[in-house]
């Protein structure tokens, strides 16, 4: 199953990618917000599969916007490919992988303007996202996949200057400037996927690629995230893991490449969808 959030409304894409609105073609026993549908995603996900869709509506891709936009937790993995963490200068992380938070009022639909941070060096980093379904809390990688409700394409944009300032990093701040945490354009499930531990993702600038991989490179795969993130803490319905990027960021190269006015960003993953920011001094 596909879901989105279109115009603020959570709806089902069909397979002729149309849009049916959840609360209209359940009556009501389930709401429009794309964020709550998490409280209650095996309830949903047991009415949706059983349901007879009506015929679903036409839509636009600016029109969507981010399948998890107001979660409590935003988990943001770095350092997670080797190639990656070889480009930033460090060594891989064998037990934990470094882990922030990008704020939520950074969070956007799929297809948006992105204003540039004055005097930064804004950098693209193409993710898989994971979105939370129900609770995990101390759970084990055999059972991760079942905790989660589906998977997202999502952009750590990030501003190297005010993340790597001072004397520890800002991570954080440096990856939340307006506009810098896109995700979309659909939440896919698990089983939708032909393969939800091996998806190829990529990432281009104005039509040129700057990432490839896969996403069984991840040093830390999606189960053994949820696994190591919550040993210390509840993943919520709804909470968000950025995974991490792959090789081919800007801080990476020689020389250095930032992001400019009127490039387009588009970040891609297999079976998921695409990502579209154009950025603007
Ligand atoms: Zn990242």
């Amino acid at each position: 199953m596909r879901t989105a959030n279109l115009s603020g409304r959570l709806v089902i894409i069909t397979d002729d990618d149309t849009a049916v609105d959840v609360e209209e073609a359940s009556d009501g026993r389930f709401g429009p917000d794309p964020q709550n549908i998490y409280e209650r995603w095996t309830d949903f996900r047991v009415w949706a599969a059983n349901a007879e869709l009506p015929a679903g509506r036409p839509f636009a891709a600016a029109d969507l916007g981010s399948p998890a936009p107001a979660p409590r937790q935003v988990l943001a993995v770095g350092l997670n490919y080797h190639a990656h963490a070889d480009e930033s200068g460090f060594e891989s992380p064998d037990t934990l992988p470094p882990t922030f938070t990008k704020y939520v009022s950074s969070i956007t639909g799929p297809v948006t303007d992105v204003h540039l941070p004055e005097d930064g060096h804004t950098d693209w980093e193409a993710e898989l996202v994971a979105v939370i379904g129900e609770t995990a809390h101390q759970i084990g990688e055999d059972d991760a996949w079942l905790h989660i409700a589906g998977l997202t394409v999502g952009q750590d944009i990030s501003e190297r200057i005010t993340q790597l300032s001072g004397p520890a990093p800002q991570f954080g701040l440096g990856k939340s400037y307006p506009g810098f945490t896109p995700m979309g354009p659909y939440l896919v499930t698990p089983d939708a996927l032909a393969d939800s531990d091996d998806l190829e993702l990529s990432c281009s600038i104005n039509g040129e690629e700057v990432q490839k991989g896969r996403t069984r490179d991840l040093i830390f795969s999606v189960p053994a995230l949820v696994s190591r993130l919550s040993a210390i803490l509840p993943l919520l319905p709804g909470d968000v893991i950025f995974t991490g990027t792959p090789a081919g960021v800007g801080l990476g190269r020689t020389p250095q490449r930032w992001l400019s006015d009127g490039d387009v960003l588009v970040s891609y993953i297999e079976g998921i969808g695409e990502l579209r920011q154009t950025f603007h001094a």
